[in-house]
């Protein structure tokens, strides 16, 4: 994790300059808009279908080195592609990630567990993170995924999954709720069975939002304030007062800062933070399109006119101009993906959360040290000794 620090400072005076002086270290590959599901969040599986080959994301990993720590294979759902263990292996093998975020809906558990063990195997040294999407409880579930029996064999994905954890110590296995105006009512419920009954490593939720790239723009699914807001500080509040241990307790507090920052963004509808996306993140449509977000969707040019050279592709005029759009604050969105390399890219983001994890560490210590009975420090004399 400290590797990236320098990468952090280059991203931030490419910022503040304009000119992008190093690659994203956040890049989203969305894999195919193919999909199973229905979700009434999303319409990706309408669009027309174009993906990348194996061959030419080899070519386009390569170009970009290890300038990446954070890939997310995404899609559509990722894995309906055969070869996503061999994309995955072919990011590894070239930019050497840190972290791997892998999500799905869970509905192929018969495939979905051998191949993420495939993908565990490939990638020994980065933390692969496989989020499950649950948007519900039973047939709530089915009904917002549009597909009969999901929820019965999301808990069977999730089952195989949570077995491999015992041979896979770079594995993170998650959940991850979309809260919407179909569920927003249900959100504290499936708040507790996530917590209570499936005990994933994290779970993450993420408001619904209006995306180009889903085509969801104008389908009214984001929650108001008024009835997001008490519903997600119910969670932050459950969430506070956990005792998270060793790399949770950063990612926590993280979470926490990124669930203020949404209910911010619905309130003051702006950038409430610098959004670096373009500069530290990115995302690549299945074609080969490069986006700065999947909000926006806007292309800055497509790998396969720059023969996959991710830099020449980043360097575009194109480029340039949505830099100083976004620069300029001409949009604003909770993404979650984007949101939290704005957060590391923030200076004064980070130096809050160094700060609460050290007074929450040291104040777990200190009630450690006064759970412990006073006559146990003192050292144990009998009164019979001779
Ligand atoms: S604020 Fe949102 S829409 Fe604008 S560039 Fe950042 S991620 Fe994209």
């Amino acid at each position: 994790m400290l590797e990236i620090l320098p990468k952090v400072a280059r991203l931030q005076a490419s910022y503040v300059l304009g000119k992008p002086l190093a690659l994203p270290i956040n890049l989203t590959v969305s894999v195919s808009y193919r999909c199973n599901s229905r979700c009434k969040t999303c319409n990706v599986w309408q669009r027309p279908n174009d993906d990348f080959t194996l061959d030419e994301y080899d070519r386009t990993f390569a170009s970009l080195g290890r300038a990446p720590y954070w890939f997310t294979f995404s899609g559509g759902e990722p894995t309906l592609r055969k070869d996503l263990p061999a994309i995955v292996a072919s990011a590894y093998h070239h930019c050497r990630p840190g972290i791997i975020n892998i999500p799905t809906n869970g509905i192929q558990d018969k495939i979905i567990p051998t191949h993420i063990e495939q993908i565990l195997q490939a990638a020994p040294a980065s933390e692969v993170i496989v989020n499950l999407s649950l948007d519900g409880i039973g047939e709530k579930h089915d009904q917002i995924r549009g597909v009969d029996g999901n929820f019965e064999r999301a808990m069977r994905t999730y089952a195989g999954l949570k077995a491999l954890k015992a041979s896979y110590k770079n594995f993170t296995l998650g959940v991850h709720t979309v809260i919407s105006n179909f569920n927003i009512d249900d959100f504290e419920d499936i708040y507790h069975f996530v917590k209570n009954e499936l005990q994933p490593d994290s779970f993450i939720s993420e408001i619904a939002e209006e995306r180009v790239e889903l085509d969801t723009v104008g389908t009214g699914i984001t929650p108001s304030i008024g009835l997001y807001q008490p519903a997600i500080e119910r969670v932050q509040e459950g969430m506070r007062q956990s005792q998270p241990v060793g790399v949770s307790r950063i990612t926590q507090a993280f979470r926490d800062r990124y669930y203020d920052l949404v209910k911010r963004t619905l309130v003051e509808q702006r950038q409430v933070i610098p959004c670096l996306a373009g500069v530290a993140s990115a995302q690549i449509a299945p074609n080969g399109d490069v986006w700065t977000c999947c909000i926006r969707a806007e292309s800055i040019g497509n790998l396969r006119d720059f023969d996959y050279d991710f830099g020449a592709t980043w360097r575009t005029a194109k480029a340039d101009a949505l830099r100083r759009s976004i620069k300029a604050g001409e949009c604003y969105c909770p993404l979650a993906n984007a949101a939290y390399t704005n957060m590391l890219c923030h200076p004064y983001t980070v130096a809050s959360v160094v700060l609460e994890v050290g007074q929450r560490t040291r104040a777990n210590m200190l009630k450690k040290y006064r759970r412990t009975p006073p006559g146990r420090m003192l050292p144990v004399v009998s009164i019979n000794q001779k």
